[in-house]
């Protein structure tokens, strides 16, 4: 049988926010980080985004997503893929609410059966019986079951990448064509490093110096990437432990910390 034409093509990534569960600054703290005039050190809940040939693919809906989305200048996104149901990368979901207007059709989310039961258990309004009072008035949405087979987004494959977080918790990272978003997460199987392999661009998790019990640290993040060994690895979900200038200094050749606003290249095939 003929394999259908694909061709590579050059998309880019923008990291909306970098930063752990309570952002930073974290409030109530006047740490120097917390306190820094550095831009590079005032993180976003995380999320990143993808403009691929046939729309804006978003990576969950933090809490920060409208002034993320505002920020970039993106006035549309496509469709959804979530990590996990966590507060920090879910509780922006409301911000979609004017998409399906321009989309013509509610927004796909592709996710696990746990975050589309979250999701209906916090959003109930969302899939009320009721009818409307008016267009608009709850967000429409239409959920797309994934589990860790890879599948197709916006003429992309997408391929799972299941990871721990923490002992009671799976995750979900993703690769598309040669760059990886692994962000929540403390351990890597086996089977999902080897998913990793020939990765060019690489996004971990890493919250601070010390050890957490549900993410890598610093030390940790450092050993995964030198195991996947991109070209580029970037740390993400970071707290206020980290300052951009002291940790830029001192990481590996390759490895750096993302801030809020960083573009990065992926390469992905397309027909
Ligand atoms: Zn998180
Ligand atoms: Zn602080
Ligand atoms: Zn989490």
């Amino acid at each position: 049988m003929l394999q259908p034409k694909t061709h590579s093509t050059e998309v880019q990534v923008t990291f909306l926010g970098t930063g752990t569960s309570v952002g930073v600054p974290m409030l109530g703290c006047d740490c120097e980080v917390c306190r820094s005039p550095d831009r590079r050190n005032n993180r976003t809940r995380c999320a990143i985004v993808l403009q691929l040939p046939q729309g804006t693919l978003l990576v969950d809906t933090p809490p920060d997503l409208r002034t993320q989305l505002l920020r970039e200048r993106i006035p549309l996104v496509h469709a959804v893929l979530y990590t996990h149901e966590h507060a920090d990368h879910l509780f922006g979901l409301d911000d979609l609410r004017l998409f399906p207007f321009r989309l013509g059709h509610p927004v796909p989310l592709f996710c696990q059966v746990g975050v589309e039961q979250r999701i209906r258990t916090s959003f109930d309004y969302a899939f009320s019986d009721r009818k409307p009072t008016h267009a608009g008035a709850v967000p429409q949405l239409e959920f797309q079951t994934i589990e860790e087979d890879p599948f197709e987004v916006l003429g992309v494959t997408v391929i799972p990448i299941p990871m721990k977080h923490g002992p009671h918790f799976d995750v979900l990272g993703f690769r598309i064509g040669d760059f990886a978003y692994c962000t929540d997460t403390n351990a890597i199987p086996e089977k999902s490093m080897k998913r990793l392999e020939g990765v060019r661009t690489f996004v971990v998790g890493a919250l601070r110096r010390t050890p957490h019990p549900t993410h890598f640290n610093l030390e940790q993040a450092i050993e995964v990437a030198k195991q996947v060994d991109a070209e580029q690895t970037y740390f993400t979900h970071l707290s206020h432990d980290l300052d951009y200038e002291e940790i830029m200094a001192e990481l590996p050749d390759g490895v750096f910390l993302a801030y809020d606003g960083l573009r990065v290249r992926a390469h992905i095939s397309v027909p």
